[in-house]
């Protein structure tokens, strides 16, 4: 079986019974196309809910979440469905899941079970997609994610494990045009059921779409494509039609909540076109993502939270050869990577947003000069054209952001792309004066 396109699904695609209907045209379109779904919006929230509840051993009210999100199934499937005989095994579907559900949250939960529950939105999900399509008589099947999708001992997809399995699934099947997977999902390297971390169906995506080097990935969400800034804090922001995988990756690590920060890779891997779209309005091109630079002065904005900001000082620091290997090495240590990096003659900053092993970072940094540590800042990427030849300097966002302190900056270390690290409470309005400066 030959697949052209993956068509990604997010949260809000198949948000209600209506949403999902309207997947049924995009998706039913003659070709053979992989469908890779989320879990429906809120759902994968609510299983996180439940099991952070568990692990304050707040049984009852883990106990009530369960019946609530239970009880939105079971209206979901009333609705979604015409027959009453697909209203049935609907209700059968649903009902056997949530008591799984409970029975591995209420009777039998320990912590190790956490990603089992958090894999139920998409195994949810796929499957009403499926029953749908054999109500109205399309022809579609179904592929377990937890069959083929795999991730090793550090976290990373096995490419080598995907590519076998899933085209053994593949072959197991009797052709058909829709093959629906479940993203997010997946094992890792000792068998259990893990997950690519949240947004991870991007991620699922792209690996996917790798692995089959397929034509297209598309990743269908509820905005017309990638936005020049965040739209959930700044007004006018407005579409851009075209990024480089470099660009895209950089924004989406930078936290362009729209792509997994992983999801470049694996499509920039095998040349693959990513192509972002709207499933409300499916005649809008979008954007594409691909491997050819276009370049403009300005093209977004991004900013990722949660950053800390470590500086160490220390006298004999640059003038020694070896100071920042020590440090660095450090951070490899305990698998924690640096983001931003800035040096002076005796000290130099870096920033992280793990801090899982702060405390052991810090305590070691300590053998190698004076160290402070900041929490709450945020990191403001801008993408555009910093080609040395084409510009030397970028006063623009330095006029932006006149009234806002800066922590750090880089600037040089890639060619499109310039740093700023500031704190979290100036992020709101440093996008905005970003916004009216870059993007007049
Ligand atoms: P899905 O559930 O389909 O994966 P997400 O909520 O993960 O959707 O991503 C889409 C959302 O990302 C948009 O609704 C928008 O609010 C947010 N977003 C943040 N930054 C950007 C950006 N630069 N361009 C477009 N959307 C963005
Ligand atoms: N359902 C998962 C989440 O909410 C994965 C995804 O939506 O991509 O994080
Ligand atoms: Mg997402």
């Amino acid at each position: 079986m030959e697949i052209t396109k993956i068509m990604k699904f997010g949260g809000t695609s198949v948000g209600s019974p209506d949403k999902f209907r309207a997947l049924i045209p995009l998706i039913d379109n003659g070709e053979t196309n992989m469908v890779v779904v989320s879990a429906m919006s809120g759902t994968t929230n609510s299983l996180i809910e439940i099991t952070d509840l568990m692990n304050c051993g707040e049984t009852d009210k883990a106990k009530e979440k369960i019946n609530i999100l239970g009880q939105k199934y079971r209206q979901t499937v009333e609705d979604l469905f015409e027959s009453k005989e697909f209203k049935h095994k609907g209700k059968e579907f649903v009902n056997l899941r949530f008591d799984l559900i409970s029975e591995v949250v209420l009777d039998e939960y320990t912590k190790s079970k956490e990603k089992l529950v958090h894999a139920q939105g998409e195994l949810l999900s796929t499957t009403l997609l499926h029953m749908l399509l054999t109500e109205k008589g399309i022809n579609s099947t179904l592929l377990q994610a937890l069959n083929f999708m795999r991730i090793d001992k550090d976290g990373e997809p096995d490419y080598y494990y995907i590519e076998e399995n899933i085209k053994r699934e593949l072959r197991k099947e009797p052709p058909s045009n829709i093959i629906i997977t479940q993203g997010f999902i997946c094992r890792n390297a000792y068998g259990e059921v893990d997950n690519l971390k949240r947004g991870g169906s991007d991620y699922s995506a792209s690996i996917i779409g790798a692995v089959l080097n397929v034509k297209e990935i598309q990743i269908w969400t509820d905005i017309d494509g990638f936005h020049n800034n965040d739209p959930r804090y700044v007004e006018n922001t407005s579409v851009i039609r075209e990024l480089s995988f470099d660009e895209a990756a950089e924004l989406a690590y930078f936290g362009a909540k729209i792509l997994h920060p992983s999801s470049v890779a694996p499509a920039r891997m095998k040349n693959i076109p990513v192509r972002l779209k709207n499933t409300m309005h499916p005649e809008d091109e979008g954007t594409i993502i691909v491997s050819e630079e276009s370049f403009s002065d300005y093209k977004a904005v991004a900013a990722k939270d949660g950053i800390t900001v470590i500086r160490i000082k220390s006298a004999h620091m640059l003038m020694a050869y070896g100071f920042l290997r020590k440090v660095f090495e450090i951070f490899e240590a305990y698998r924690t990577p640096i983001d931003m990096v800035a040096t002076s003659e005796v000290s130099i900053s870096l920033t992280i947003d793990d801090t899982s092993n702060l405390e052991r970072i810090v305590k070691e940094l300590k053998g190698l000069g004076m160290v402070s540590v900041e929490h709450d800042q945020t990191i403001v990427c801008v993408v555009g054209d910093f080609r040395p030849e084409t510009r030397g300097s970028a006063p623009e966002i330095f006029e932006a952001l006149d009234n806002i302190t800066l922590k750090m900056i880089c600037y040089g270390g890639s060619s499109h792309s310039l740093s700023l690290l500031i704190d979290t409470k100036n992020k709101v309005e440093a996008l905005r004066q970003l916004s009216k400066n870059l993007f007049k």
